[in-house]
């Protein structure tokens, strides 16, 4: 699903490298979490992959089904199926909740050359898995995020995630502080979407958040690498020790 290879990434405004040769295989139906120190490049990551501005990459490639994800256009990699929930929903005053879903549906439907969806459709689908997410009406209908609770944004993110029906969904929960309530909607949601057409990449230093998600793989970054890969025990191994053990193992 998703190729990460020997990825170098620096910011653009400085002489300053921050991922130093990413390599990260996640295959449909896994759900792969980086945990990590700060600043170890996790979110950055993310960003690249997201195509925001201000990042330039160096060395290396990032496909998604074998297709070159860092020469896309950021809707492109939406539209071919990558989706990324950031710490820090925008608020969007004046648009609708509703209006932005279904514009944000049919431009990925557009994108991929098929119709768009009818109001009558679209409108029976957001019901329906805006129910099953215990968001309500009310929310649909109030402009995108803008006096949200926390938590109310996370159920945003969600939907927005069960809306678009992305193959690939990667979430940076890094710094998000995120309390139990909202831990346990991120987790229910990933749950609910894992199928096996479809995979994960969890960003977070909470291991909490991986005893409800469970994910397949964990892996370990640290200085812009990623330096240790194992199974879900590492990351009680990190819960447990901290990082420094694993960062004197490499060394
Ligand atoms: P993490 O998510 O693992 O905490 P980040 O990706 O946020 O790490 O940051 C990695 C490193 O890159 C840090 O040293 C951070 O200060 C630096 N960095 C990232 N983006 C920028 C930026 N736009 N300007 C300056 N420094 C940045
Ligand atoms: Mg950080
Ligand atoms: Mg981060």
């Amino acid at each position: 699903m998703l190729e990460i290879k020997n990825l170098h990434v620096k910011l653009e405004e400085e002489d300053k490298q921050i991922l130093k040769g990413v390599d990260l295989t996640v295959k449909a139906g896994e759900v792969h979490a980086i945990m990590g120190p700060n600043g170890s490049g996790k979110s950055t990551l993310s960003y690249v992959l997201a195509g925001r501005e201000g990042y330039e990459v160096t060395e290396g490639s990032a496909t998604l089904e074998g297709e070159e994800l860092l020469e896309m256009e950021p809707e492109e990699r939406a539209a071919s199926g990558l989706f990324l929930a950031f710490q820090y929903p925008v608020e969007i005053p004046g648009v609708g909740n509703m209006t932005f879903l279904r514009t944000a549906v049919n431009a990925q439907r557009k994108a991929r050359g098929e119709e768009e969806m009818s109001a009558g459709d679209f409108l029976k689908v957001v019901r329906e898995k805006a129910k099953k997410l215990k968001i309500d009406a009310e929310m649909l209908k109030r402009p995108v995020n803008v006096g949200f609770s926390g938590g109310e944004k996370k159920r945003n993110e969600i939907l927005q995630m069960a809306m678009l029906e992305p193959k690939m969904c990667i979430l940076d929960e890094t710094d998000s502080g995120l309390d139990v309530d909202a831990m346990k909607l991120v987790s229910d949601g990933v749950n609910a979407l894992r199928d096996e057409g479809r995979a994960f990449l969890v960003i977070t230093h909470y291991q909490r958040l991986l005893d409800h998600i469970k994910p397949d793989v964990v892996h370990i970054m640290a200085a812009g690498r990623i330096i240790k890969t194992g199974g879900p025990e590492l990351a009680l191994e990190v819960e447990h020790n901290g990082y420094a053990d694993i960062l004197a193992e490499v060394q």
